[in-house]
């Protein structure tokens, strides 16, 4: 595959089109994540429109926000998704016993292994390619993003990289589809409630994440190696 090329194909359309063309191509050897974050409603609402009822994987570590499990029960309502859920194999509990209270500050990297990375890796068997919804203007670490990246794991596609955080509010509002119930309060970017606090005007959108940490990306988006 010529990655250069395709990347110079699929940056010429739509987000739609992108999606389209890696449901067309993978069919259910792709996997859709979703944090059902703030802003997450955009690629939803586009794959409750192109992909057939393929799922939606969501990883609940345990720390999540009460208002990220309601908005996931409200956009499934909505638009008719098919959920699948991955847990770790540590239910928080025996977690919090086995690991202490303050994992997720102490070694944040190690806690989304265990928490994000493995739950996620169950679902990878048979995958060929990876749809999330990373964009270039989130964060430093996040500008270079391209539309698909070949990584020792399957092809990352990311139909939303070009778009901004404007587009985003836009089309949810075109479309009527919820915000996140956090987003009124601050809440750019949501992920575990430990590691999560609203953004200070002026900050990028993912300074909420790790912040005093010099953590900045979620592991999920680190644990497979860029070709
Ligand atoms: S985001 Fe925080 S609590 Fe959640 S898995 Fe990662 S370090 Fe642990």
């Amino acid at each position: 595959m010529d990655l250069d090329a395709l990347n110079l194909d699929l940056e010429a359309r739509s987000a739609r089109e992108r999606l389209a063309w890696a449901v067309e191509t993978y069919g259910d050897r792709l996997l859709f994540t979703s944090s059902f974050g703030p802003g997450s409603g955009v690629l939803l609402h586009l794959w409750s429109e192109v992909a057939d009822r393929l799922p939606v994987y969501f990883i609940d570590t345990g720390f999540l926000f009460e208002q990220t499990l309601a908005y996931r029960e409200t956009l499934t309502a909505k638009l008719g998704l098919r959920v699948e859920v991955l847990e770790p194999a540590l239910e928080k509990g025996r977690f919090l016993e086995r690991y202490g209270l303050t994992l997720y500050r102490d070694d944040p990297d190690r806690c989304c292994a265990i928490n994000k990375v493995e739950p996620l890796q169950a679902a990878l068997p048979g995958k060929e390619a990876w749809v999330s919804g990373l964009r270039r203007d989130q964060s430093k670490s996040r500008s270079e993003t391209p539309i698909v990246l070949a990584t020792d794991g399957p092809l990352k596609v990311h139909p939303l990289a070009d778009w901004n955080a404007r587009d985003v509010y836009r089309y949810l509002e075109l479309h009527h589809v919820p915000e996140h119930p956090l987003f009124e309060q601050g809440y750019v970017s949501v992920g575990c409630a430990p590691c999560t606090r609203a953004v200070m005007p002026g900050e990028d959108e993912r300074s909420g994440r790790w912040a005093g940490s010099e953590k900045t990306e979620c592991g999920l988006h680190t644990f497979l190696k860029a070709k």
